[in-house]
């Protein structure tokens, strides 16, 4: 009886800091779309920090995960989901599953996900926090996204979630014809392109500075 109060208690304070975190972070910044709003509300992101951080896993900013990773700041998800223009029948490659955060607050917003990751230890994490959150409508694998998607397929959406240093052209072919990329690229500060393709000709829109972990290149560790 009392365990079960606690519960309670716990999730009405997670619910609150939720909405705290969704009004002072996204909506004060101008993230609109009530479909990447809504997300945030369902996916608790505590659940995808490891147990020391969860306290802060509200905060505005990137916390570790381990293997030297972060989860993303909440704001920059929330941004990059915008640029994507993601439509609930989508199909979406994800570079970078990382605490799996995104790969939920993705897979909540469209038909499938497939998400890439480098290190076997962080994917090794991320299957339970997505059964928690009911999340089945993505496939994780173990790879270098440099190389392109892990699955013969190509997408309507990809997203990369680390900076490599120009944009790799096995993603670039592995967008549908009307497909949109949204990648940093560059060290340190990064530019944040949008890059699409019309009549075979790439298109690369530059629409913002930010800063992510580099995408590394080589083998899967
Ligand atoms: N969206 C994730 C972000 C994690 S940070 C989250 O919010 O938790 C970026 C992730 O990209 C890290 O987990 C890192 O290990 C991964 N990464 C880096 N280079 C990669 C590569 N070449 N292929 C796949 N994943 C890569």
């Amino acid at each position: 009886m009392l365990m079960g109060i606690k519960a309670m208690d716990e999730n009405r304070e997670r619910r609150g800091e939720i909405s705290r975190m969704i009004e002072t972070q996204l909506k004060r910044r101008g993230i609109r779309k009530p479909e990447v709003l809504e997300v945030f509300q369902r996916i608790p992101r505590h659940l995808f920090v490891p147990g020391r951080h969860q306290v802060e896993a509200y905060g505005d900013f990137p916390l570790p995960i381990g293997s030297g990773q972060t989860i993303s700041q909440p704001f920059v998800i929330a941004l990059m989901l915008e640029y994507l223009n993601l439509e609930p029948h989508h199909h979406v490659l994800e570079v970078g599953t990382g605490s799996g955060y995104a790969t939920a607050l993705l897979s909540s917003m469209v038909a499938w996900v497939d998400s890439v990751e480098f290190y076997q230890s962080l994917l090794d994490e991320v299957d339970a926090r997505l059964e928690q959150v009911q999340i089945t409508n993505c496939a994780l694998f173990h790879g270098n996204g440099w190389e392109g998607p892990p699955a013969k397929k190509l997408y309507d959406r990809i997203v990369v979630w680390a900076s490599p240093n120009q944009v790799p052209e096995n993603l670039v072919r592995a967008l549908k014809p009307d497909g949109r990329m949204v990648v940093p690229v560059g060290k340190g500060d990064q530019r944040l392109y949008i890059i699409t393709q019309s009549a075979g000709k790439v298109q690369k829109e530059f629409v913002d500075w930010v800063r992510f972990v580099p995408l590394i290149n080589g083998d899967p560790l």
